[in-house]
C-alpha cells in the first residue's frame, strides 16, 4: 500500500528536537508533543512537457530508474528550488531529450504520489505545451531510457507507470482528437 509510504506513516520524531512525540493531524501537518513545532506535509513542484511533431503524435520516454521503472512516462522532472516551473520545463527536456523547448502554454496541474528511498513525495505536475521546431538532436539520456513518438489516441494509459501521467495523456488525448 502506497500509503504505508506516506510521511504520516514513516516520520517518526521531530526534526527540530528529536522526540518521538511527533504526531500526525490526520490531514496536514505533525506536531512535536514536546517542542509543539508543527511541520507541514506539502507539494513539491514538477513538470511535464507535451511535445507533439508534425503528425500530431506526442514524444513520450521511458523511465530508467523507479518509480515505475521501464514504464512510459512524459519528459519532465522536479523544479529545483529557487527555480521557476518554466525553466525548469526546458532545462528537464534539455537534460532528457536534447531538444530546446519554447513557446509554453500552460496546460494544468496533476497532483501526483511519487514513492522514492522508502517515503511518497507528493508532487504537484505542472504540465506545458511545448514547441520544438528542430528535432534532429533528439537523443535520450539522463534518467530517460528511450524515446518515441505515439498518437495520443493511441496510447494504452496501462503503460504508463505514474497516474499523474495518466490523468495528463487522457484529458490531452481528449483535447486533441
Ligand atoms: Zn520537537
Amino acid at each position: 500500500m502506497l500509503s504505508d509510504f506516506y510521511p504520516s506513516s514513516v516520520f517518526k520524531f521531530c526534526p527540530f528536537c528529536g522526540a518521538k512525540e511527533f504526531v500526525w493531524d490526520g490531514a496536514k501537518s505533525h506536531t512535536c508533543g514536546a517542542c509543539r513545532h508543527r511541520l507541514y506535509v506539502n507539494e513539491a513542484a514538477a513538470t511535464v512537457a507535451l511535445i507533439v511533431n508534425a503528425q500530431g503524435e506526442l514524444l513520450f520516454v521511458r523511465r530508467r530508474s523507479d518509480p515505475a521503472k521501464g514504464t512510459l512516462d512524459l519528459p519532465g522532472g522536479f523544479v529545483d528550488v529557487g527555480e521557476t516551473a518554466e525553466h525548469a520545463v526546458v532545462r528537464e527536456v534539455k537534460e532528457e531529450l536534447n531538444l530546446e523547448v519554447s513557446g509554453l502554454q500552460f496546460f494544468g496541474s496533476f497532483p501526483n504520489r511519487y514513492l522514492f528511498g522508502g517515503v511518497v513525495y507528493f508532487t504537484l505536475d505542472l504540465v506545458f505545451v511545448c514547441t520544438v521546431h528542430d528535432f534532429s538532436p533528439l537523443c535520450a539520456a539522463d534518467d530517460v531510457d528511450a524515446c518515441m513518438f505515439i498518437a495520443p489516441q493511441k496510447v494504452s494509459v496501462e503503460q504508463i507507470g505514474l497516474e499523474s501521467i495518466r490523468e495528463v495523456v487522457k484529458r490531452y488525448a481528449g483535447v486533441s482528437e
